[in-house]
């Protein structure tokens, strides 16, 4: 049975945690079973901002926001790379002290659960709580209430009744063409296992939620292969990214120049070939661009270049 609920309108005296899924979660509890929740999104929030001079805190090795952790540890910490610091008391530009923490972790969730239900055994199950998997498990088979940061890591847990994914969007909010496909898959597997399904989202109406609601895998599909028909994405065409990465920027766009002038010319009118010149991305100090590939058989083109591909240290390859 599937439950949606409507977060626009949804009266949420704790974020992400609803009168209607906070009442079922108690009655779920009340005849002995489990509730498992799904929130992708580690850490406690998103990120440090300067309230004065709007300075956000951002990884020195990568272009990313660090992410505010408050459990096991007080600290910043960078999802990419591992790089971690203090929680800063001030703001390093404006030498302010209004600092404030935008956004919404896990780990937060887990603090107003134990405010919603003082008695209940919580268990909070990612990456960030070092445990031996024997603990893990034995952590997760006496909890009430399982929380989990990644479809798929809690499905070997006996005696759920309820699972509820907190924000849907938050899983959606993944960059891969398949997310959606991979949501759907996890969902419907749930709901053949547990009793009840229970999703959160700001966008009820969506093609996805009738989708799941309705059991209407057909349409999904249609749908799905719709979509990646017409952005030329698998199974219809085959998707290679060509990674370049360097600390050296004007090494990246000399090896991205010569290797895109090759693939040019050696490539069959049907094959796409794009990059953004102006895009570097970093990450743990080094810098990286991409050339994308997308046709129908990119093998032949991929065998002539592979010298540059395989025997040069600063290339490598991701076939999506
Ligand atoms: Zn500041
Ligand atoms: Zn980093």
């Amino acid at each position: 049975m599937f439950t949606i609920i409507d977060l626009n309108y949804a009266r949420c005296p704790l974020p992400f945690l609803s009168d209607d899924l906070v009442k079922k979660m108690t009655e779920t509890i009340a005849i002995g079973k489990k509730c498992l929740l799904f929130f992708n999104r580690r850490g406690s929030a998103r990120t440090l901002l300067c309230k004065d001079c709007g300075y956000q805190f951002m990884c020195d090795r990568c272009d990313l926001a660090m992410i505010v952790h408050t459990s096991p540890s007080r600290k910043l910490l960078c999802h990419h790379c591992s790089n971690e610091s203090a929680l800063p008391h001030g703001c390093p530009k404006c030498h302010g002290t209004n600092l404030n923490s935008i956004g919404f972790g896990i780990q937060k969730v887990e603090e107003n659960l134990l405010k919603l239900f003082p008695e209940a055994r919580i268990a909070r199950i990612d990456s960030d709580k070092k445990r031996t998997e024997w603990l893990q498990f034995q952590e997760m088979s006496s909890a009430q209430i399982l929380l989990s940061t990644e479809l798929g890591n809690t499905l070997s847990i006996e005696w759920i009744d309820l699972v509820a994914f907190l924000l849907l969007e938050s899983e959606i909010a993944v960059p891969e063409y398949d997310i959606e496909e991979k949501i759907y898959t996890n969902i419907i597997y749930n709901a053949r296992k547990w009793s009840e399904i229970c999703i959160q989202t700001f966008a009820p109406k969506s093609d996805l939620i009738r989708n799941i609601t309705e059991g209407n895998y057909r349409d999904f599909l249609v749908h799905t292969l719709r979509e990646r028909k017409s952005f030329s994405y698998p199974p219809y065409k085959e998707l290679v990214h060509i990674w370049v990465r360097d600390t050296n920027q004007e090494r990246i766009k000399d090896i991205i120049y010569k290797l895109r002038n090759k693939l040019e010319l050696l490539k069959t009118p049907d094959i796409e070939l794009y990059f953004d010149r102006e895009l570097f991305t970093k990450r743990n100090n080094e810098y990286g661009q991409k050339i994308v590939l997308k046709g129908e058989n990119l093998s032949p083109l991929l065998s002539t270049v592979k010298k540059e591909i395989f025997r040069n240290r600063w290339v490598s390859m991701e076939r999506k």
